[in-house]
């Protein structure tokens, strides 16, 4: 709005403190900090503009996921005429709709060879709930039971529900909350910048990061162990982009101990790396895959869990049903507006744009930051990217407490009209597919100015 709506902006500061209860919220600060949320109202492009008539470059798409910018008509429209002629119906019982069939053909024929079918949900977690009835599913029907661990890392997000929680590696989610449940392992992440050895080479490090895999799946032993579960970069944990001789490694260690393979592409996905899948620039070929975030770019609900030939068949070949699903399974406005979605991306061709213009001068722009006294690393893939911030570049020392100085940059940047999110002290970033590169520049300059407002 032109107008600031102060009365309302105060009414709903007040609302949002007596009767909203936030995610990942510090509600005892919210009630104290007078100023409260901030209320955003409406979006346009790459732009937020909250109830004070602030605008914000967005440079994290909302959460990782408003993939093709806000305000696309073309959504919409698929919405409503999907409402319109068939607003719900359930996908249980064998029963189908046309958006939830044409939406898994049109997955199968995006994603990397093999995985040729879909099972829906709502949210990245509920997929990767699915996944953990998926894994020991299939290592039933094939007999061996006891297959029902699964591997993952330190610093993974997969989630907030009980199961994608405990495959998570976020502490903070767990303690507390008798997380993570019996059978859940963790291990190193393949995390450069902040678990290499003095000296050691990147190329050193992933090998050293995937043995860690090798080295949990032989401790619980690997007829115990179904599948191991990553994200192909990790985004919440604060942008890790693994070495290259890690993924190889990984898939390596995956076949010879006879573990699923899982990719948790909640993020990655639909063009977030310059692929339509993270797994293709790695080299990963999955087992299962999962999906959420970018499949809608966020206008509704919707996640999948893309399922390999190799699953699909054993899945098909046993007795009984296969008691899992939700209601909104395959919801068809949900699939509608995938559908609507990925034709977007595809006639806007934004995956050729994030691989060879969009991304590769973000990275550029990046470096840029380097030679700045508080910037330890600068890293990115594709629209993911990340400013590490540290006192001391060269023995890549930390600032104590770890996060201060990040919630400080993240403020000064919000206050500048940029959306960035602050991971422990890296500055992390996902800007929507559709960014121009001026618009990167311009990011880039407000990051520069708000480095050395926090300096
Ligand atoms: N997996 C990854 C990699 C994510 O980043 C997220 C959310 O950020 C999830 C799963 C969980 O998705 P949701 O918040 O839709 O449940």
């Amino acid at each position: 709005p032109s107008e600031p709506i102060r009365n309302t902006t105060a009414r709903w500061r007040a609302l949002d403190v007596r009767h909203h209860l936030s995610p990942f919220a510090d509600y005892k600060s919210l009630k104290q900090d007078e100023g409260g949320s901030r209320i955003i109202t409406q979006a346009e492009g790459i732009y937020l503009t909250d109830s004070e008539g602030h605008r914000l470059l967005d440079g994290m798409a909302g959460l990782w996921c408003v993939n093709v910018g806000y305000g696309r008509a073309e959504l919409a429209e698929a919405a409503y005429r999907q409402m319109l002629e068939l607003p719900y119906y359930n996908t249980f019982f064998k029963t189908a709709t046309p958006p939830a069939v044409e939406l898994s053909e049109k997955l199968a024929e995006i994603a990397p060879e093999g995985l040729n079918r879909a099972f829906f949900g709502s949210s990245g977690s509920e997929s990767n709930d699915s996944v953990v009835r998926l894994v020991r599913r299939y290592w039933n029907l094939r007999g061996q039971p006891e297959k029902s661990h699964i591997v993952s890392r330190t610093y993974a997000y997969h989630g907030s529900t009980m199961a994608s929680a405990s495959l998570g590696g976020m502490v903070g989610m767990q303690e507390g909350f008798g997380l993570p449940l019996p059978g859940f392992h963790h291990v190193m992440p393949p995390y450069w910048f902040d678990f290499a050895e003095a000296g050691e080479t990147p190329a050193d490090f992933g090998r050293r990061a995937a043995k860690a895999v090798e080295d949990k799946i032989l401790e619980i032993g690997p007829d115990k162990v179904g599948a191991f579960i990553g994200e192909p970069i990790q985004g919440a944990g604060g942008v890790i982009i693994p070495p290259e001789t890690y993924w190889p490694e990984i898939q390596r260690i995956c076949s010879q101990y006879d573990v699923l393979l899982v990719a948790d592409e909640v993020i990655c996905g639909f063009g977030r790396t310059g692929r339509w899948f993270a797994s293709e620039a790695f080299g990963i070929a999955p087992d299962l895959m999962t999906l959420a975030k970018g499949i809608t770019s966020g206008y509704v609900p919707l996640s999948a869990v893309l399922v390999s030939d190799k699953v699909g068949e054993v899945l098909e070949s046993g007795e009984g049903e296969f008691a899992h699903g939700y209601t909104y399974s395959g919801h068809p406005v949900a699939c509608a507006v995938a559908l609507a979605n990925i034709a977007l991306i595809e006639r806007d061709g934004l995956v050729e744009k994030v691989r060879h213009e969009t991304g590769p001068y973000l990275a550029e722009c990046l470096q840029s930051l380097s030679d700045h006294p508080l910037v330890g690393q600068v890293r990115s893939f594709g629209l993911l990217g990340a400013i590490e911030l540290v006192e001391d570049k060269a023995s890549r020392k930390h600032f104590e407490p770890l996060g201060r100085v990040g919630t400080l940059c993240r403020d000064h940047c919000f206050q500048n009209g940029l959306v960035m999110r602050a991971v422990r002290d890296g500055m992390v970033l996902s800007p929507p597919l559709i960014i121009e590169t001026a618009e990167i520049d311009a990011l880039v300059e407000t990051a520069r100015r708000c480095l050395d407002l926090t300096a």
